[in-house]
């Protein structure tokens, strides 16, 4: 019967592909498990403004650490959660631990701290997107615009449409939104009109190569004037070294993200940089406003 015959197919796969495939299963398994047993958590990176040395924003980054595995990290993690459809509950739980991260920050006393969150492509194209952004707000009583949304190119290009409308019902309910890894994908130019859009981010491997491919200074500079013309944010990712921070300084770009400034850091150490960039005055917060 043909159900049979599909069946004895799986014995032409090969022992490579076979071993692939329960590994998936196995991860799954693991991941699965991860967010049960709390081996999950979120790293928090500065954002920083060059001219007022103000940290203006922190990005999530996900991080999984397994008994066994050890760290995994988010390149790995990503695809596979997003194969297994459980990029579902663990996004909601990033936005959720982040929101309320946040939170925690302003009710110690610092000043209210604006968080970024990325999603990624089959996480953004669920169809409930926007309800489900709507109620971790509401049961975290976290504001709209403190958050911003970050996706790449080819999340918007998979459905534009979607995107669009997504994006637009984001946007009303106060939401920023951000576009990662700015000059890498394959969109147009016209991305930039087409959607709402507050925060341009240049992809590192722009910024890491300005040392020794001095006409990629050409390319980031026209991307730089382009955001800020457009008066949009523009921040530079991974940025490492005092050299590509001056240079960038020169070229008009206002805020910075990487190593040069701050690693990602666990929460306990994100709020102890938080405490002390308050205390030095570089991020001075009048508390008597309130
Ligand atoms: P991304 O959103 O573009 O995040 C920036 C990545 O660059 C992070 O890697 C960060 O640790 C790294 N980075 C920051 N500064 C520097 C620097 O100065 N030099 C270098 N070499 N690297 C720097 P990470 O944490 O491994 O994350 C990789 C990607 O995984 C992220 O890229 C994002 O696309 C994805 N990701 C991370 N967390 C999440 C999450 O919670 N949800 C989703 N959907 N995706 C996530
Ligand atoms: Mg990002
Ligand atoms: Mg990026
Ligand atoms: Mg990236």
């Amino acid at each position: 019967r043909a159900k049979e015959r599909g069946r004895n197919h799986y014995q032409f796969y090969s022992s490579t592909m076979t071993s692939k495939a329960s590994l998936v299963l196995k991860l799954e398994n693991l991941l699965h498990q991860a967010l049960d047993n709390e081996e999950l958590s979120l790293h928090y990176q500065p954002q920083v403004n060059l001219k007022t040395g103000e940290i203006t924003g922190m990005e999530a980054l996900l991080r999984w650490y397994h008994p066994e595995l050890g760290q995994v990290s988010p390149a790995k993690l990503i695809p596979l959660a997003e194969q297994t459809d459980l990029i579902i509950p663990i996004g909601q739980w990033v936005l959720h631990t982040a929101c309320e991260q946040s939170l925690a920050w302003q009710k110690s006393g610092l000043k209210p701290m604006p968080i970024a969150v990325n999603f990624s492509p089959r996480q953004f194209q669920q169809p409930n997107l926007v309800s489900m952004v709507t109620e971790v707000l509401q049961e975290t009583g976290f504001p709209p615009d403190l958050l911003e949304v970050e996706i790449t190119e080819s999340t918007i290009m998979q459905n534009e449409d979607f995107a669009r409308q997504a994006l637009q019902e984001l946007r009303q309910m106060g939401v920023h939104i951000s576009l990662d890894d700015f000059g890498t994908g394959y969109s147009s130019l016209s991305y930039l009109q087409k959607f709402p859009f507050n925060t341009l981010k240049i992809d590192q491997c722009f910024i890491q190569s300005l040392s020794d491919r001095p006409q990629d200074l050409a390319i980031i500079s026209a991307m730089i004037t382009l955001g800020n013309h457009l008066q949009l944010r523009v921040i530079a990712e991974g940025v490492e070294t005092l050299q590509q921070l001056e240079l960038l300084q020169r070229l008009h770009c206002e805020e910075v993200q990487g190593f040069w400034f701050s690693r990602p850091l666990k929460a306990e150490d994100a709020t102890k940089l938080l405490e002390q960039h308050c205390l030095l005055g570089g991020d001075f917060y009048d508390l008597e406003k309130d």
